[in-house]
């Protein structure tokens, strides 16, 4: 089942061993090389962060996220999650596609007719969400190929050329790392990098055991928990860009199409409105620089454009509340 990340893969920033570097991504013109930005100077004890700083949604495993709860349909969770993004005026948001399923379920099937019509894109996600570090390069890169019927069936005129790492792994040997940028490259895809990330996904078992047991206050303590998580990354994520990067950049947040994310979705469109945050579109933001840098350095576990250049220069992570991973996995047990 794409939607469901497993608990052992979160937080990669945790696992952090690993490397990275940064290369090209490619566009329908392969982007030159750029070279890693590193601060000359140790982090700043006091981080002063933009007034007004900038962000793409993206919602990945469209449009299977998560699990499907008692009663519920995938035509029910996205019509609630376009509404919510029309009600923001936000087009053409991405939506990263696992073809796996679709051909056998109407309500898969149109779910993504919606999400086309309303003015949404999608992009590539693999079919069935391998995750690379547990894969060969040669078995992943079918995995993309077969999805692309799909992308191709719903979307036939669309800018569906964007790649969503599952699980954000790019490769735990530099070698798989190449094999698969490579095809991406020669194939016309651009990666759609990551540089805010909360693991929202992590809410959305629980919530559906809650709702099973009619837990109020499991259901409360859920919506506290994600905004309180979903704030604290937010913050930690753009702290690490300036550790990174020297300043911070334009950002792209990874958002799950679950059920969950989807109801709180207004709570966290007025969060990051309260905290400045401004919205653009996927490709307006990929054109800063930081977005096609290829770090050329393994990454196991995955993580962030961010992540990868933290680890393979060795930098420090700022100081961060970690997800309540515990809880979350007992709560309505
Ligand atoms: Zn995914």
């Amino acid at each position: 089942m794409p939607s469901v990340t497993p608990i052992s893969r979160l937080l990669p920033r945790l696992l952090v061993c690993a490397a990275l570097s940064i290369a090209s991504q490619a566009a329908a013109a392969p982007a030159p090389r750029v070279a890693v930005a590193v601060p000359a100077k140790p982090a700043p004890a006091h981080y002063h962060l933009k007034r007004h700083p900038v962000v793409a949604l993206t919602f990945d495993d469209v449009p299977a996220g998560g699990g499907l709860h008692t009663g519920e349909t995938r035509v029910g969770i996205i019509t609630r999650l376009i509404n919510e993004l029309n009600a923001n005026h936000l087009k053409g948001v991405y939506g990263f596609v696992n073809g796996t399923g679709i051909d056998d379920d109407p309500d898969l099937q149109q779910s993504l007719r919606l999400w086309i019509a309303a003015g949404m894109n999608i992009g590539n996600h693999t079919f069935d969400h391998p995750a690379l570090d547990d894969t060969t390069a040669q078995a992943y890169i079918h995995d993309i190929a077969i999805n692309e019927p799909t992308l191709r069936k719903y979307d036939p005129g669309g800018d569906w050329h964007w790649f969503r790492y599952p699980y954000l792994e790019e490769g735990n040997t530099v070698e798989k790392r190449e094999a698969v940028r490579g095809w991406l490259r020669q194939h016309g895809y651009r990666i759609a990098e990551v540089t805010l990330n909360f693991q929202d996904d992590d809410w959305d078992d629980p919530y559906g055991r809650c709702l099973a047991k009619h837990d109020e206050a499991g259901i409360a303590w859920l919506k506290q928990s994600y905004m309180e998580n979903a704030a604290e990354f937010i913050r930690e994520g753009r702290e690490e860009q300036l550790i990174a990067f020297g300043h911070e950049v334009p950002n792209v947040l990874l958002l799950h199409e679950t059920d969950f994310t989807t109801l709180m979705l207004p709570s966290l469109v007025k969060l990051l409105r309260g905290e400045g945050f401004r919205f653009q579109p996927l490709a307006k933001i990929a054109r800063n620089p930081v977005y096609s840098l290829d770090p050329d350095f393994p990454n196991p576990g995955g993580g962030s454009i961010t992540n990868q250049v933290l680890d393979k220069h060795n930098l420090r992570y700022p100081p961060f509340k970690p997800e309540p991973v515990d809880k979350l996995n007992d709560l309505c047990n």
